[in-house]
């Protein structure tokens, strides 16, 4: 019951009308002065930060994120609000990362970031790219009793951040809040939606990402958070980041946009990533594993050119051994029973890997 209480806040912590006027008070518009409320808001372990995936240290020990729980009953409610500052979605403490982190985190809360219909608003960036939008899944350490408790230990909390990206269709998963969001047009609006499986909102692939220590991205800015931004983006459809970017009221009933944090020095901070990045750099180009829109539709292209040309490679390799296998047989008029070639494997391996790196 106290991390339901507390779910309001979480990454977008205590937030005003929980506390009275006042002293929660905050908004984007004054991001110069939250350090002197906030005093954490000025520390050097904070968040958002940008993504430099050449500098980012290959680390063999973080293991794929593993979820449990993310898949709701329908016959589950869930309480979407608009807290003047975005749009949260409370989530029940069944939902759980069970694998890619040292400690048990449970879940408290997602919300998103966004721009305007003209700019992207994610609060990470990657190699300075920002993209569209950018949910995060609030969790906290099961060692601490909830949420309040875990939100001020250095290894309190971690969150979950993947961008959203424009696609060729619409995001069935997405969809489950943004009909909603014409419900809770005006601060302090909520209503409760239907369970459903959680795990959409997030990328496909939750093995390759990047992890570092920071903070919460609004005030009170504890530097509690062990940050996960996943390498591959979310999908939605063009209307549907439109509906997300303009739908919500704000403060002074102005349109909630553009809520996202100024990007936070490093101060020394080394980012891991879970996947070699350099070589995928090279190969693949990173972020977002798959997808398109702005930026990435040039990278996202020249990951294609990458992989075929890989594949004309392995594909001429191929052809050659398979033209002097066939003369072989020519010459020599016998039947071979060997039909599993060794070339044959390698061609697969090398198919399997582009559709991976491309999808
Ligand atoms: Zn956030």
């Amino acid at each position: 019951a106290a991390a339901a209480a507390a779910s309001h806040g979480a990454e977008d912590a205590p937030h005003s009308h929980e506390r009275g006027p006042g002293q929660d008070h905050w908004s984007y518009k004054d991001r110069p002065e939250w350090a002197s409320r906030y005093p954490d808001c000025g520390g050097a372990v904070q968040s958002p930060i940008n993504v430099d995936t050449a500098r980012a240290g290959f680390s063999p020990q973080l293991r794929p994120i593993q979820l449990s729980g993310y898949s709701l009953p329908s016959k589950e409610r869930l309480k979407l609000k608009n807290n003047g500052h975005t749009v949260v979605l409370e989530l029940p403490e069944s939902l759980a990362i069970t694998g890619g982190y040292a400690q048990q985190y449970r879940a408290v809360q997602l919300h998103l970031h966004w721009g305007s219909p003209a700019e992207p608003g994610s609060e990470h960036t990657v190699d300075d790219r920002r993209f569209p939008a950018e949910i995060h899944v609030v969790h906290y350490n099961t060692k601490y009793d909830n949420f309040e408790a875990a939100m001020v230990h250095p290894d309190g909390l971690a969150v979950l951040g993947a961008f959203l990206q424009v696609g060729p269709r619409e995001n069935p998963y997405y969809r489950q809040i943004l009909e909603h969001l014409y419900e809770i047009q005006g601060e302090g609006e909520e209503v409760f939606v239907p369970g459903f499986n959680v795990a959409g909102l997030l990328p496909a692939n939750l093995n390759l990402y990047f992890r570092y220590n920071g903070s919460l991205t609004t005030p009170p800015c504890y530097q509690t958070v062990t940050w996960t931004v996943f390498n591959q983006t979310v999908q939605l459809s063009q209307d549907q980041i439109s509906v997300l970017v303009t739908a919500l009221r704000g403060d002074d009933d102005s349109p909630l946009q553009n809520n996202f944090r100024e990007l936070q020095k490093l101060h020394g901070r080394h980012v891991l990533a879970s996947f070699q990045t350099t070589l995928t750099s090279v190969k693949q180009m990173p972020p977002g594993g798959g997808s398109s829109s702005e930026a990435g539709a040039e990278k996202h292209s020249s990951s294609f050119q990458a992989g075929d040309v890989l594949a004309v490679l392995f594909g001429v390799l191929f052809a050659v051994t398979a033209l002097a296998f066939l003369l072989y047989i020519h010459k020599h008029r016998s039947q071979t029973a060997r039909l599993d070639s060794p070339t044959k494997s390698k061609v697969i391996y090398t198919a399997a890997t582009t559709e991976e790196n491309t999808a």
